[in-house]
């Protein structure tokens, strides 16, 4: 059995709110830190050149870029192939990418063994999100014994936000000084998600807002605007 190093940590970084935050928080931990990004055709590239900006602000210890282009090959999802976002198929959101988090994470544990990383952190939540099934706790959990059962490892997989609703991710990163995103009218670590973290599905960075850039009208940008508003809410 391979023992990994419990103080080294490797987050899934999408380049969006999430996991951006979940990065924040891994660089505060002193231990080696280190971002994957997946390349899967997605519909823009600007949610990669934030993860990929988002890691040298906070100084991971090295970023990878893995590209797995199957996942248009199979396609299905309106992320993919085009189509309304707003519509529902079979229960769940048009833009859900069926196998997605589970190829992830398993591309992710094979980094986390050859940089032996004993932490891997995903950014998936099942409080805000319209029940993208494979963002739910057991999911993760199965993939975790799974995983540990392939490679005979230790590996921890770790979701900080899965509890955590979008106003209170914005809280986490207020919570965080990281230079040069340590003033307080800039609301700290919020400013990074602000202007290094994009979610809107249409990949729209015209209108810089409050709460970001984005469309203010696609299901994820509905999120995060009524997050950030709760958040603020709550700061007064
Ligand atoms: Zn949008």
């Amino acid at each position: 059995m391979k023992l990994l190093d419990k103080t080294k940590t490797l987050v899934c970084l999408s380049g969006g709110q999430d996991s951006v935050t979940c990065l924040m928080e891994a660089a505060q931990t002193g231990g080696g830190t280190y971002a994957v990004s997946f390349n899967y055709g997605q519909r823009h590239s600007i949610e990669l050149d934030c993860a990929a900006q988002a890691a040298k602000i906070l100084k991971t210890a090295g970023y990878y870029a893995l590209d797995i282009p199957a996942l248009r090959q199979i396609g299905g999802s309106a992320l993919l192939t085009g189509g309304d976002l707003n519509e529902r198929r079979d229960g769940l959101p048009a833009s859900f990418v069926p196998g997605r988090n589970a190829i992830f994470l398993a591309q992710a544990a094979a980094l986390a063994y050859q940089l032996n990383c004993g932490r891997l952190v995903t950014g998936v939540s099942e409080t805000d999100y319209s029940g993208y099934p494979d963002c739910r706790e057991y999911t993760i959990k199965f993939l975790e014994a799974a995983l540990n059962a392939a490679m005979e490892t230790d590996l921890e997989i770790a979701a900080p936000l899965m509890r955590k609703t979008k106003a209170e991710t914005w809280t986490m990163a207020y919570q965080y000084r990281v230079p040069p995103f340590d003033r307080a009218d800039k609301q700290y670590g919020a400013e990074l998600i602000r202007e290094h973290t994009h979610t809107c599905y249409r990949g729209d960075r015209t209108v810089r807002h409050d709460w970001g850039y984005g469309c203010g009208e696609c299901p994820a940008c509905l999120l995060r605007r009524r997050g950030y508003a709760e958040f603020i809410g709550a700061l007064k």
